[in-house]
């Protein structure tokens, strides 16, 4: 539990920060630590640099441009929890953050390091992909626009390439999209089993227009539920079109299995959450 030795810089500026990843590729950011530190506890990681970001005060924001959120990568869990602004224009983002483990990680945890560390049982990649985010990239090089759809690659890997830091998500403002998210939490860690994020789009006539809806804890990483959206696009939302939807919840998803969920169990789950999720959002329609 001891982790191996390593360097430490806290850059002041994102400059800097890039600066420091630019001289050595191998070293890593940390944000809040929450994932980082118990990896390297763990010697799962070993970089010989960690460039501390948490004190980069313009990394933390929230804000409201045109018809996007935009939120800084350094901006922790509570912040996002507690914001005015993302309760009323978009409360699956409040939602979700409250969900996320308890108060002491939610105040140092960041969403930046949580989607950049991808963990197959983190909540934001699940609210991401149904939010269909965008992931700022930036490196000494320039600054590149990622969408969620391509950011969460496979177990703790993402898109983001050696140097670039995660500078910002960018989500289209939700008008008038009803939204829930609804999680099993591990009963020890708090770690998403299934987590899921619903948003819904209805027509005055009950059908729902345009459904999106991402799933965590199920896979390696998390995933769009493509079978369950095309089930509910143009469907009048009743029990049973949401329940046969919902049942397509980990079609063509390779299903993890560990001491606490079997593969099977996790299926069940993911259909169960699922159905939770969808029918949550629309009553709030
Ligand atoms: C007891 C406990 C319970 C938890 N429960 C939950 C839970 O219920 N749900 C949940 O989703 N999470 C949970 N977490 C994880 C928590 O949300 C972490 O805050 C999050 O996973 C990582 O964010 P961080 O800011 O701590 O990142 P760090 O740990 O500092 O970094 C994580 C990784 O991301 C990289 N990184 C960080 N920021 C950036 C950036 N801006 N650009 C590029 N790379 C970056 C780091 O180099 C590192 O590889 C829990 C953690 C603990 C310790």
């Amino acid at each position: 539990m001891i982790p191996a030795q390593f360097d430490y810089a806290r850059a002041k500026t994102l400059d800097e920060a890039l600066n420091l990843l630019a001289q050595n590729e191998d070293a890593k950011i940390l944000a809040g630590g929450h994932s980082l530190i118990p990896a390297l506890k763990l010697r799962l990681m070993q970089p010989p640099l960690l460039v501390d970001i948490s004190r980069i005060k313009d990394l933390a924001y929230v804000r409201e441009e045109d018809q996007q959120i935009l939120i800084g990568a350094a901006t922790t869990h509570y912040q996002i929890e507690s914001s005015e602004l993302l309760q009323r224009i978009c409360p699956l983002l409040p939602e979700c953050a409250a969900h996320i483990g308890d108060v002491q990680v939610r105040n140092k945890g960041t969403i930046g390091g949580s989607v950049a560390h991808s963990d197959p049982a983190g909540d934001w990649p699940a609210a991401m992909i149904s939010l269909n985010a965008a992931m700022v990239a930036v490196s000494k090089h320039g600054e590149r626009t990622i969408k969620a759809d391509d950011f969460f690659v496979d177990l703790l890997t993402t898109a983001l390439e050696p140097g670039e830091i995660l500078r910002e998500l960018r989500i289209p403002k939700p008008n008038g999209v009803a939204q829930a998210y609804v999680k099993m939490p591990h009963p020890a860690s708090g770690f998403a089993v299934v987590g899921v994020a619903a948003n819904l789009s209805m027509n005055g006539d009950a059908k729902c227009g345009n459904a999106s809806i991402g799933i965590t804890g199920v896979s390696a990483k998390a995933y769009r539920a493509s079978a369950v959206e095309t089930a509910l696009n143009g469907a009048t939302l009743t029990d049973e079109s949401i329940s046969s939807a919902s049942s397509h919840a980990a079609d063509e998803v390779d299903i993890n299995g560990d001491l606490f969920a079997s593969e099977t169990y996790r299926r069940h789950l993911a259909t169960v959450y699922t159905r939770r999720a969808i029918a949550a959002a629309s009553e709030r329609a």
